[in-house]
């Protein structure tokens, strides 16, 4: 089945992308608006109150990213305080319970119920590899993308031509909120969600997110995924077409870092913490031996087609049905794969399928 998925072009200084962005996806996200603000209710308005200091440290540390998001709101004619509310799952994902009028940095305990995020499970399985691990001297991304089967229909590939900036081609949520993507100054940032309990007032990880994509080389691409005042983290993928791959396996106040040029070239991630001095940070011990089925799986083909990765390595990975249901192209749960990509960073092309990559064909998307 043919799956492209939609793109939006746009161009200008961060106010005007944002508000053709806003435009171009305007009944999604008003759609997500409306699906988002009936899910929490009568919380809405605390939570918008509790998203003011977010606000004001995303205003201090990326003020090119509260304008791009001003003009998103203004073109899809959506409040702003509520756009920016959508954006900051510390919030949503209710890990950050922060005091009114305050910067209060609590976490609530780890030992939350596991009801508190109800349908908001998000999931993604990534294996990535640079040489000396390809078979052509590229470095190749990997990456299942697993959320709610609603956000299937919600997909946009953004074009993101933005003043002062390298040109990003980004798979986003509702035309903004991006999942992964890359740079035409050869960086490209995949991941994984994680669930820590240090989770804290700070600038959201998934407005990070769009500031990493901004940056032309991997220091700083990495620097601003650790960026001090982070909320929380994502297990954060930067790559580079020169530089190798990073995994950076954060959480709000501390960071494992792998390199691919120490693992051999070859980096795997799933949904759950890895690294010995990041364990006491998971908060979601109940999901991860979802996440553990998909990670040895990726772990398998890293060290199985170790010097042969390319093109169909990839394909076939993110096509792997070992350890369903809990497989790596997932079906069932309450997190799906909604698209699945497989990234030549070297030549900056990118193939996406919408919906499970065993039933849709890949399309490429370039500069
Ligand atoms: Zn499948």
């Amino acid at each position: 089945m043919n799956s492209s998925i939609p793109i939006i072009e746009t161009r200008g200084s961060p106010y005007e992308v944002g508000r053709q962005i806003g435009a171009a996806a305007r009944a999604v996200l008003a759609q997500m608006r409306t699906e988002t603000r009936a899910e929490y209710g009568d919380k809405w308005n605390a939570l918008l109150e509790q998203s003011k200091p977010f606000c004001a440290l995303t205003e201090k540390h990326l003020p090119r990213v509260i304008q791009e998001l001003r003009g998103c709101a203004d073109g899809a004619g959506i409040p702003f305080d509520d756009l920016f509310l959508m954006s900051v799952e510390e919030l949503l994902y209710e890990e950050v319970r922060g005091g009114k009028n305050e910067i209060a940095y609590q976490s609530i305990p780890p030992t939350r119920p596991h009801s508190a995020a109800p349908s908001k499970h998000k999931g993604c399985s990534d294996l990535a590899a640079a040489p000396p691990a390809t078979r052509d001297g590229h470095v190749w991304l990997a990456h299942n993308n697993d959320l709610g089967k609603s956000a299937q229909a919600q997909l946009f590939v953004t074009r993101l031509r933005v003043d002062d900036e390298p040109e990003i081609l980004a798979v986003t949520v509702g035309g903004l909120f991006i999942s992964i993507g890359l740079n035409n100054a050869g960086i490209a940032l995949t991941g994984n969600q994680l669930n820590a309990n240090d989770s804290r007032v700070g600038v959201p990880r998934l407005l990070l997110v769009r500031d990493i994509l901004s940056k032309r080389n991997l220091d700083d691409a990495l620097a601003s995924a650790l960026h001090p005042e982070r909320a929380s983290s994502y297990n954060n993928i930067i790559s580079s077409r020169d530089q190798g791959i990073v995994n950076a396996e954060g959480s709000a106040t501390n960071a494992a870092l792998s390199w691919s040029s120490e693992t051999g070239g070859t980096l795997a991630h799933t949904n759950h913490y890895l690294a010995e001095h990041m364990l006491p940070y998971e908060a979601d011990g109940l999901s991860v031996a979802m996440s553990a089925s998909r990670c040895a799986r990726a772990l398998d083909y890293a060290q199985k087609y170790r010097g042969q990765f390319d093109f169909d390595i990839c394909a076939r990975f993110v096509r792997d049905h070992v350890y369903e249901p809990w497989s790596v192209c997932k079906h069932a749960g309450q997190s799906v794969t909604v698209f699945s990509s497989v990234i030549d960073v070297t030549a900056q092309k990118m193939w996406l399928a919408r919906g499970n990559p065993c039933q849709n064909d890949f399309s490429l998307y370039t500069f």
